[in-house]
């Protein structure tokens, strides 16, 4: 079977990309298994030696690698430049640090105890289009350090990067089987999760891709991490400052053309303070300007795939019917969406309770501190939320009463390699990034020796 990419600006056809048969899926699955018994024996020198090599690979390449992520799903360049830098710093953060986070942890007993921690085979992973290098490198490299290896089933629309990280890996030194990208259908997933080299699941994309991947591991018995959708708060209170709130709402809705789990989606403002906030906020939406996505002066390119402008359309028109106004675009044509804000939303409307995945802000009117918060944590979604106030002892209260896997207060919500970063509620469970995030797929061994 072939899966051919399109390039969601020109629509053309870009590449087209074979399916692995069960045959040759067994291969690739027995590779991992050989790799696995060196790759697990090796140093922690070695494997950061090849870890910072894979960092500086990626810098090298990265303009080619930049085009190959913006043909593929359509992000800006300057974007996709970013996203390739951040991964490779992602490398160097585990080559450097893995040894000393997975460090014998020794207890206060009467006979000598500790935990040691031990790789525990392949990490298979179920990877979208929105970030595609960065979603793979975030979970690859603190699973390489810690000499587990990987298989990476990205998603069809990115194929192509896939391609390149893999090769990557081979560029840098990592030997074969270590890292590996597998294109295979969904029909073939319960294969993989069933194979005994797979010790671990780790998916991140909708919630229905994770309740179903979730349900297979649990009938394998194998531990999972999911990391799924969004509607992330955006809480202006009265004392904020508006000016730069209305900047970084602008920012955190529109990066990627929306399409980020922890893009803000419900921009909670209260009464006293929302004209204002509005007026402001559409002011830095109207300074996007749209197009291709190859271009220097454009700072938003098309939605990956003509089904997610379906999608979000028939979002829009549906909030719109149930009463809320629209402020600024909500015109689509081909893989473009414009950037788009609507005002006076309610919790029950569509926008509210589904997660928006393009380039719409809707702002929701709250009486008070109280009611924002309220509505902030009606919702079956936990990803991230955002909180805008001068007074920063109030805060860290209301940031405790967020039900959220990560609080942003007066700045842009966004991960970074040496913090946990993950959600609660239907937004997913198990952490990546930091200290935290390389010990989910190991074996936390307690060792007691009298
Ligand atoms: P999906 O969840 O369908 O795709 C993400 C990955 O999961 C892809 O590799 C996909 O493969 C795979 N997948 C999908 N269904 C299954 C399944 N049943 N079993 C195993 N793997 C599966 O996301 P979409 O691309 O359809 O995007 C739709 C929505 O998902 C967005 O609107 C957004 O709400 C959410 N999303 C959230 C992301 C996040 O960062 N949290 C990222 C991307 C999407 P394939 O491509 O072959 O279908």
């Amino acid at each position: 079977m072939i899966i051919k990419s399109i390039n969601p600006f020109s629509q053309e056809v870009i590449a087209e990309h074979e399916l692995l048969t069960n045959a040759q899926l067994n291969q690739k699955l027995l590779l991992s298994e050989k790799a696995f018994i060196n790759w697990r024996s090796t140093t922690f020198q070695e494997r950061a030696d090849k870890m910072r090599k894979l960092a500086s690979v990626l810098r090298i390449n990265k303009d080619k690698l930049a085009l190959l992520i913006t043909n593929e799903m359509g992000k800006i360049y300057a974007e996709s430049i970013s996203e390739v830098e951040k991964s490779a710093d992602n490398c160097d953060f585990y080559a450097e640090h893995a040894e000393q986070i997975l460090r014998d942890k020794i207890y206060d007993t009467p006979f000598k105890s500790m935990s040691v921690y031990d790789p525990i085979g392949a990490v298979f992973a179920i990877m979208p289009w929105n970030y595609p290098f960065w979603q793979v490198l975030r979970y690859a490299a603190p699973t390489i350090m810690a000499g587990n290896v990987t298989v990476l089933k990205h998603a069809s629309n990115v194929m192509g990067c896939a391609k390149a990280i893999e090769n990557a890996f081979l560029e840098a030194g990592f030997p074969e089987g270590v890292f590996q990208h597998i294109s295979i259908e969904i029909a073939q997933v319960e294969d993989v999760i069933a194979s005994n080299i797979v010790q671990g699941i780790t998916l991140t994309g909708s919630e229905g891709a994770g309740s179903s991947v979730a349900a297979v591991a649990g009938k394998h018995i194998k531990k999972t991490v999911m990391e799924l959708g969004g509607s992330d708060a955006f809480i202006v209170l009265d004392d904020a400052n508006l000016e730069k709130a209305a900047k970084v709402a602008a920012q955190s809705r529109m990066l990627n053309a929306g399409q980020a789990c922890i893009c803000a989606k419900r921009f909670i403002v209260t009464s006293k303070i929302a004209d204002e906030f509005v007026f402001l906020f559409s002011k830095n939406i109207q300074m996007i300007h749209q197009g291709n996505p190859l271009r220097e002066d454009v700072q938003m390119g098309p939605l990956a795939r003509l089904d997610l402008v379906e999608t979000l359309a028939s979002q829009l028109k549906n909030t719109l019917k149930q009463g809320a106004k629209l402020v600024i675009g909500g015109e689509h044509e081909g893989c473009n969406f414009q950037p788009t804000l609507i005002d006076f939303v309610t919790v029950d409307s569509t926008a509210f309770q589904e997660e928006t995945f393009g380039p719409l802000a809707t702002v929701i009117r709250a009486k008070n501190e109280e009611d924002a918060i309220t509505i902030a944590n009606n919702h079956k979604y936990g990803l991230a939320a955002a909180l805008w106030t001068e007074d920063r002892a109030r805060a860290y209260k209301l940031a405790r009463r967020i039900e959220a896997g990560n609080v942003f207060v007066n700045s842009l919500v966004r991960s970074d390699s040496r913090i946990p970063f993950g959600g609660i509620k239907k937004s997913g469970y198990g952490r990546e990034l930091g200290e935290i995030g390389i010990k989910e797929f190991m074996n936390m061994k307690s060792v007691i020796i009298e």
